[in-house]
């Protein structure tokens, strides 16, 4: 099946409501070209080097999201365009992000990561670490980013019961931080599900999935 085909395809699937992320790491211009032209408009990339090379070649009406684990001295080459940043892991991080969008005159919208898999390869805040960070006085004070929701990638493993419960710990932690709402912290996202496992996390809440093989082949690392 062509990209197109794979894109409506899934499209088909999922209610409108839920926002889809095309994830084109390590794919040439050339199929994210065929992506947009069959009318995708928000793209998701882990590297932000492949990012900025991605942006500069394509159309300027498409959404970045960086979704990968995010080194800070690396924000400043993505934040005059970047759309939504998931991955966000620590409060240095957002600080970071708050300082570049500044000089960029932006306000950059921003999930924050939490740890919900077992393994211990997987990064991500912990729910008592997110829940202090959104009350304290600095977070409030930032002016530059807004946090609009959380993010979470779930195990690794054909158990599908794991998964489940890890997408449901994400969706009660979302629920939990509702009362935490403040001007820089406006929680609509739930970014959660990816290729093998986005009809569950639509099940368990999810508003966004980020799905790359189903819809651009798989993918490979050694080129
Ligand atoms: C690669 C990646 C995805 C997409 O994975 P697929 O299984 O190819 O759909 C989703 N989220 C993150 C954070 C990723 O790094």
């Amino acid at each position: 099946m062509s990209i197109s085909e794979n894109l409506q395809k899934i499209t088909s699937r999922i209610p409108n409501e839920v926002t889809l992320v095309a994830v084109s790491k390590t794919k040439p211009v050339s199929d994210l070209m065929e992506a947009y032209n069959s009318g995708q408009r928000i793209f998701g990339e882990n590297k932000v080097q492949e990012m900025v090379e991605k942006y500069e070649q394509m159309p300027k009406d498409i959404e970045w999201h960086m979704i990968g684990h995010l080194q800070r001295n690396k924000v400043k080459y993505m934040a005059g365009f970047v759309s939504l940043i998931h991955g966000v892991d620590s409060f240095k991080l957002l600080i970071e992000i708050d300082k570049q969008a500044k000089k960029h005159n932006r306000v950059i919208d921003c999930l924050i990561q939490i740890k919900i898999a077992e393994e211990d390869s997987k990064f991500g805040m912990s729910e008592a670490d997110a829940h202090w960070m959104l009350n304290s006085e600095e977070f409030l004070q930032l002016e530059h980013i807004k946090v609009k929701g959380l993010m979470g990638m779930a195990t690794f493993t054909n158990n599908m019961a794991q998964v489940e419960n890890e997408f449901n710990y994400l969706n009660q932690t979302f629920q939990n931080f509702q009362e935490f709402e403040s001007t820089n912290f406006q929680p609509e996202i739930i970014s959660m599900g990816m290729s093998g496992d986005y009809e569950l996390a639509i099940a368990c809440g999810s508003t966004m999935i980020r799905v790359g093989s189903n819809i651009f082949g798989a993918r490979n690392y050694s080129n």
